[in-house]
């Protein structure tokens, strides 16, 4: 039995009948952007973060963008990003002329390093912008007090973390949270769209203006923007997926826990942890193995698909080479160690009981005479302050 990384037609097959009723009443209602779909889906995603707001926007990307741009941050200023995360979190901030600062993460892997951050503050930081990665929550209290201290904006990146909770509150009930609906999320359109969270008024509205050219009344352009809408037939596809988005993650956190029950023990691997306070949505289950690219050869040839998330970090990618926030190796050790030794396996709430004994089979087997995976000191230390002020030239030198 082969087992794909994730099967996207089964939650079509599970919602056929809604899922074209969906398709039907937009295709007929002759009103495909700006309508009463997207309006009905933004109070319902609102209400499910439990937060006061939501515009929906044409695609994670453009959420996180409009979000940093409705704040008003731009050339100049400075944004803190985890070393690890997709490229997209820094993507945004570069798109908005902003400057990405990346950190390393806690030596857990789980969250952005509080002390890391606040070496990496300059008097140009504006914000800090966590993500909640493979749908585990980001510790967000001790960066909201960081915030708090130096009067930054806190932008979650929830892209991966529909229905998650940190310490019980939903991830999504934040300041402003950005989300992705990209077709693989946990919550996902057939194309792409996006949606900005807020519990402001204002900002929710500068969104709104953003993503339709700057207008709110025809003809008339307040400013200069682009044009980034969440359409009518994904908002009605959403809107027949969400109800069914809890127990959708209860399938993947049984999945997960059924990984982990089975491979915890094995020295080749480390499986993902889970901090005391968190409720993770497992949007991926992503393993560590010294040898990596062996064991996924091995389990490829087993039928069993893995993916890694993700193998170049954004430091290291062509894309920041000639950027201040791209870095030589060793600058960032442990999202260097994340991207080296993380193997994605296959995770998803339509995955059946037996793919996942097919899947844990197939681990043990192949882990079978691998190097065993140093838990203690998977990476070295990260640089901090004095990293920057060298990168950043005089001026731009961290506070305290
Ligand atoms: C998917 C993703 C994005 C970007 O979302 P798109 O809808 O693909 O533009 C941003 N950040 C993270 C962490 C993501 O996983």
């Amino acid at each position: 039995m082969n087992v794909p990384f994730l099967d996207l037609s089964a939650a079509y097959r599970e919602l056929r009948a809604d899922l074209d009723a969906a398709v039907r009443r937009v295709a007929a209602s002759g009103r495909y952007l700006l309508g009463a779909e997207l309006e009905a889906f933004e109070a319902e995603f609102a209400a499910y973060c439990g937060n006061d707001h939501c515009a929906g926007v044409g695609s994670g990307s453009a959420a996180l963008e409009l979000a940093l741009r409705a704040l008003g941050i731009g050339p100049g200023d400075e944004v803190v990003v985890p070393a690890h995360t997709y490229i997209a979190t820094w993507l945004a901030v570069s798109a908005v002329g902003a400057r990405p600062v990346p950190v390393d993460p806690t030596p857990d892997g789980l969250s952005l390093d509080p002390a890391l951050v606040e070496a990496a503050l300059t008097p140009r930081t504006r914000a800090v912008l966590p993500v909640h990665l493979y749908g585990h929550p980001a510790d967000l209290d001790p960066l909201l007090a960081i915030a708090e201290r130096h009067a930054l904006a806190v932008v979650e990146d929830a892209a991966q973390a529909h229905g998650a909770r940190y310490r019980s509150r939903r991830i999504g009930s934040g300041h402003v949270v950005a989300f992705s609906f990209y077709p693989g999320k946990n919550l996902g359109a057939m194309g792409d769209a996006g949606a900005v969270v807020t519990r402001d008024a204002a900002l929710a509205d500068r969104v709104r203006l953003l993503r339709n050219y700057g207008s709110r009344e025809k003809y008339r352009h307040e400013v200069r923007a682009t044009n980034s809408r969440l359409d009518e037939l994904q908002a009605a596809v959403l809107r027949a997926k969400l109800p069914h988005l809890d127990a959708w993650n209860a399938r993947r956190a049984r999945t997960a826990e059924c990984y982990t029950r089975a491979l915890g023990g094995l020295p080749q691997l480390a499986v993902p942890a889970t901090a005391a306070w968190a409720d993770p949505a497992w949007h991926l289950y992503v393993i560590r193995c010294a040898e990596r690219d062996e064991l996924r050869r091995r389990l490829e040839r087993a039928g069993v698909e893995t993916l890694m998330h993700y193998p170049v970090p954004p430091h290291r990618s062509p894309a920041y080479a000639d950027d201040p926030a791209g870095a030589p190796p060793g600058t960032h050790p442990r999202s260097e160690h994340l991207a080296a030794a993380g193997l994605s396996l296959p995770l998803g709430p339509h995955l059946g009981g037996d793919e996942a004994g097919v899947v844990v089979e197939a681990v043990t087997t192949a882990a079978a005479g691998l190097r065993a995976y140093d838990r203690r000191s998977p990476a070295g230390t990260p640089r901090t302050g004095k990293h920057w002020t060298e990168a950043f030239g005089k001026g731009s030198r961290p506070n305290g």
